[in-house]
């Protein structure tokens, strides 16, 4: 991975919850390689550029159209949301510790429900189960 990664706001908290699932192959071994990255020695200083399009996550995905989506409604609501709660704008630069420290600041334990309504992820709970451990770990 180049020492910058693009992310569309909503995925801040997918890498942070992402345990293996996807929407197919190429998908799950990107979004992988770009997680281990940022959980290994050194990732919290990686710098995080935010993007309204499709991002380095995105990239393999089977509903990217060009810079845009299959299914842009649901994603663009999430996007607005977490946008939103993140403080996140276009463009904005951020490391990965820094993002880490506003979820932590501004997304409480039990607050994905509403956050990521729509997200077929979500029923899993492996993200409100991230985000916990984010919580947990600076108690
Ligand atoms: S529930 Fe969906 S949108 Fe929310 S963090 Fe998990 S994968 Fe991302």
């Amino acid at each position: 991975m180049s020492a910058r990664v693009t992310f569309r706001p909503h995925h801040f908290l997918c890498a942070l919850g992402f345990q293996g699932k996807g929407y197919s192959d190429r998908f799950t071994a990107n979004m992988a390689g770009i997680v281990a990255q940022l959980r290994g020695p050194g990732g919290d200083a990686i710098e995080i550029e935010v993007t309204f399009q499709a991002d380095h996550i995105c990239a393999p995905c089977p509903h990217r159209r060009g810079m845009g989506c299959a299914k842009s409604e649901q994603i663009s609501a999430l996007d607005t949301r977490h946008a939103a709660a993140l403080e996140l704008r276009d463009g904005d630069c951020l490391s990965w510790g820094e993002a880490q420290a506003r979820i932590r600041a501004h997304v409480p334990p039990g607050a994905l429900n509403e956050l990521c309504a729509g997200c077929q992820w979500l029923a899993l709970g492996l993200c409100e189960a991230g985000l916990r451990d984010l919580h947990d770990r600076r108690a």
